[in-house]
């Protein structure tokens, strides 16, 4: 157990976008200097202008400037930086590079190495998550990949079944196979896909639910031993297997639920010595049966909706937790007040099969005041301000909307007006398909699953 203080004063944010400005936020109010790092592309970004020092990492291409491990290393060297905070995606769940922090004497600001590493393969995630008493959806995720084998274990699981990619992320490298007829086909497409998008075409299979929700939990954990659960998040509503609206907490949980899928998420980040930061995805059943499908070891896009239930701020226990500190809360401190709902604003056109927009952003604004709302309720997580560029290098999300209410239906309101005073011009966005989504009255009342978007294209597009 480490037990020394770990001090640092200087914090280098290994990423853009609003990710980036929402940690620095935090850092800041710490009292910690903020470094940023940028690409070619981003010379102007706002992460960029809001950090108190910048330094270059290289071409627009990812590969070169926010994956470029050496880089970032050298600029946290050149900048006196003793923490690196990750963000998500990029280096966030990267081994090599929290082994290479290591080696460098910089604290990362996420969980050791090896808890990444326990977690960042499908199959050994799952055969760790058993010995844990952690449920488990019927499936087969061994070592033997033969075509014949994985038929059989298809069959004795029963169709319709899933096939995932054990290096799997992203919603990538996922088929559901619904008879025995169409499985060599999907195995080989899935094989096929997996290869070129992970190096590694290893397979596992799952029973296919065919109602589930999307429910994950988030956890926390210090150097000291010492675990919480910060409640469940439902993110049932997603688009080809990716999140476009988020909740918490999730509606309908009853105390008893709630409680054991909260243990079983401790449980499951303490079996493998996790440190900081990371949620517990679980398939919710309509009978109330909840099944383990991955942990991912770094702070979520959706985190803000935890943070408006609850009163606490993840980043400030994030670097707390670096800082060798225990955690903030115990468990019986923790409390839920109220709803929460985020959407994620996308420069994407819905009507175009949601192909990425780029363009100058003329105006970017919300208009609180005007639509009567007050800025207890409402947080924007912005990655740009009016007059920004929207490249086409990186990920298109440009914005969180987050929105608090005392119950469900007052968050809902709330988020349709303050989507409606979201002022965007110069680049296509999703608002209006968020909005169509926000005022649907399916979601209004709780008809919620994994598959809600497909159900209601007629009226969603
Ligand atoms: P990724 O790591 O690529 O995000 P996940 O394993 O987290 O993939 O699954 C993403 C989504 O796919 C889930 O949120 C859920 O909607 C759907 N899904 C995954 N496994 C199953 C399953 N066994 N049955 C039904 N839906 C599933």
């Amino acid at each position: 157990m480490i037990s020394e203080v770990n001090k640092f004063d200087t914090l280098l944010v290994a990423n853009r976008g609003e990710i980036a400005c929402r940690v620095m936020r935090t850092a800041r109010r710490m009292g910690l200097k903020t470094v940023a790092v940028y690409s070619d592309a981003d010379a102007n970004a706002r992460h960029v202008r809001e950090a108190d020092e910048a330094i270059r990492l290289g071409p627009a291409a990812a590969r070169e400037s926010y994956l470029n491990i050496d880089a970032v290393i050298e600029a946290a060297k050149r900048t006196g930086s003793g923490a690196i905070h990750p963000g998500y995606g990029f280096l966030s769940e990267n081994g090599s590079f929290v082994s290479a922090l290591e080696q460098a004497g910089i604290i990362f600001v996420g969980p050791p190495a090896s808890a990444i590493a326990a977690m960042g393969d499908k199959s050994a995630a799952k055969a760790r998550m058993a010995n844990a008493d952690v449920p488990l959806v019927p499936g087969y995720h061994g070592d033997n990949q033969d075509d014949a084998l994985l038929f059989e274990e298809a069959d004795k699981i029963g169709y319709p079944v899933m096939l995932k990619a054990s290096a799997g992320g992203g919603g990538k490298g996922m088929r559901v196979v619904e008879k025995s007829e169409a499985f060599q086909a999907a195995l080989e497409g899935c094989r096929r896909e997996s290869r070129a998008a992970f190096s590694d075409d290893r397979m596992l299979i799952e029973k296919y639910l065919v109602q589930p929700r999307h429910v994950e939990v988030q956890v926390f954990c210090d150097s000291h031993g010492n675990g919480v659960y910060l409640f469940e998040r439902d993110c049932s509503v997603q688009r080809r297997h990716q999140k476009v609206l988020e909740e918490a907490p999730a509606p309908g949980m009853t105390p008893e639920l709630r409680q054991a899928m909260g243990n079983a998420a401790v449980r499951a980040a303490q079996e493998i010595g996790y440190v900081g930061a990371g949620t517990v995805e679980f398939l919710l059943d309509a009978d109330g049966s909840f099944y383990f499908m991955e942990m991912n070891t770094r702070l979520q896009v959706e985190h803000p909706v935890t943070e408006m239930i609850t009163g606490q701020d993840l980043v400030e226990w994030q670097l707390r937790v670096a800082m060798n500190e225990p955690l903030p809360c115990t468990q019986d401190e923790l409390t839920i007040t109220g709803h929460s709902f985020e959407a994620r604003i996308y420069a994407e056109d819905p009507d175009q099969d949601f192909l990425p927009a780029t363009g100058k952003l003329t105006r970017f604004t919300l208009d609180l005041a005007g639509a009567g709302l007050q800025a207890d309720q409402v947080r924007l997580d912005s990655g740009v301000e009016s007059g920004d560029t929207v490249s086409m290098h990186y990920d298109p999300m440009l914005a969180k909307l987050i929105v608090h209410g005392v119950d469900r239906n007052a968050a809902l309101a709330t988020l349709n007006r303050a989507l409606a005073a979201l002022d965007v011009q110069g680049v296509v966005t999703n608002r209006a398909f968020l909005q169509r989504l926000a005022t649907h009255p399916a979601f209004k009342n709780l008809e919620l699953d994994t598959r809600f978007i497909e159900r209601h294209e007629a009226t969603l597009f």
